[in-house]
């Protein structure tokens, strides 16, 4: 029988946590399968390591993996992918908007050998504000032009993967880490399973509009070199376009003997190119900035206490 992991980041759920556990066992215990559940607290700041250390108590099925601050979700999953020991792995939140529901079927598909990995994608954003519905459909649109990864719009972090492609992950080491693009670089037969969207059980989502934007370029400078061809296009056209421009000029000083006048659209050619530049150098630092992180090779995540003493601690 094979044995199922579930990894579940949590950043301040202490509401949350009991009924995901509640309902997430009773569906375990129904599949008749070996399971393991892995809570990583995020460096919380309020009662989730208090509930984890009491759930894990009375039950064994229960790893907690505690982070020394919040180093954010992405590391988290890392944390978990490191520390898994089941055959089939899934990333779920706390906050039941991954359905545990899903599970046997996941599991079914799985087993009938045709797929590596069964992942799920929301077919609807109900619930979600129209604004970042916008936002996040037009980065999807993006990254997809622009990237050879294949990211799903709407897909989740919730998909159950064999363990082979788990080790891929891991060894897959970059700081800067969007699970997304991971996924789906790293390739493997995969099944889209569509549900619709679930709302939060309790309190309000932890990304702020901000930290989706950050998350949004890390995707972009990660994926894709686009930004970067479109800086060095952009300055060679500007380069030939001036060029002719300043041809002409000459030209028409020399046969007609025009003196040059208006210096104020030149003050405004001026600062627009200067801006451009600035937009450049802008993305350039981008991608500078992450490769600077990359070299400095630090861990994703540091570990401060669990309940089992065969954790990597540091990665
Ligand atoms: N999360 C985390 N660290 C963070 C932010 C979020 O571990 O810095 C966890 C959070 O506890 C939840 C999951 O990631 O289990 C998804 O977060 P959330 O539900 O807030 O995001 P959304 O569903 O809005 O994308
Ligand atoms: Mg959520």
């Amino acid at each position: 029988m094979k044995k199922i992991s579930l990894i579940i980041p949590c950043y301040n759920e202490q509401e949350t946590v009991p009924l995901f556990y509640a309902e997430t066992s009773s569906v375990l215990k129904s599949m008749d399968c070996e399971y393991e559940l892995v809570f990583v607290n995020d460096g919380s700041s309020d009662n989730t390591l208090i509930e984890l250390k009491r759930l894990a108590e009375k039950d064994e099925h229960i790893t907690y993996l505690s982070f020394s601050r919040n180093f954010g979700k992405e590391a988290a999953m890392y944390a978990g992918f490191c520390n898994v020991t089941g055959d089939y792995v899934a990333v779920m939140d706390a906050d039941m908007q991954d359905p545990p529901a899903l599970l046997p079927r996941m599991v079914e598909l799985l087993e009938s050998g045709e797929y590596d990995s069964v992942a799920t994608r929301r077919v609807s954003r109900k619930g979600e504000s129209p604004v970042r519905s916008w936002f996040a459909r037009r980065f999807y649109q993006l990254i997809n032009r622009i990237s050879d990864a294949d990211i799903v719009d709407g897909a989740r972090d919730f998909r159950l993967m064999r363990k082979e492609m788990v080790d891929v992950i891991i060894e897959m080491s970059e700081y800067n880490r969007f699970s997304k693009g991971i996924f789906g670089w790293i390739g493997f037969r995969t099944c889209w399973l569509p549900y619709e969207n679930v709302e939060r059980t309790f309190g309000r989502s932890k990304w702020s509009f901000w930290k989706l934007c950050k998350y949004a370029i890390d995707g972009i400078v990660n994926f894709s070199q686009v930004p970067l061809s479109i800086a060095s296009w952009g300055g060679i056209s500007m380069t030939v376009i001036s060029f002719l421009f300043l041809l002409a000029i000459v030209i028409r000083k020399l046969v007609f003997g025009d003196p040059v006048a208006g210096w104020p659209s030149l003050a405004c050619i001026i600062i627009f190119i200067g801006g451009i530049q600035l937009f450049c150098m802008g993305i350039m630092g981008q991608y500078i900035a992450k490769t600077y992180m990359e070299t400095k090779h630090r861990p994703h995540y540091i570990i401060s206490e669990s309940n089992r003493k065969e954790v990597k601690a540091i990665k």
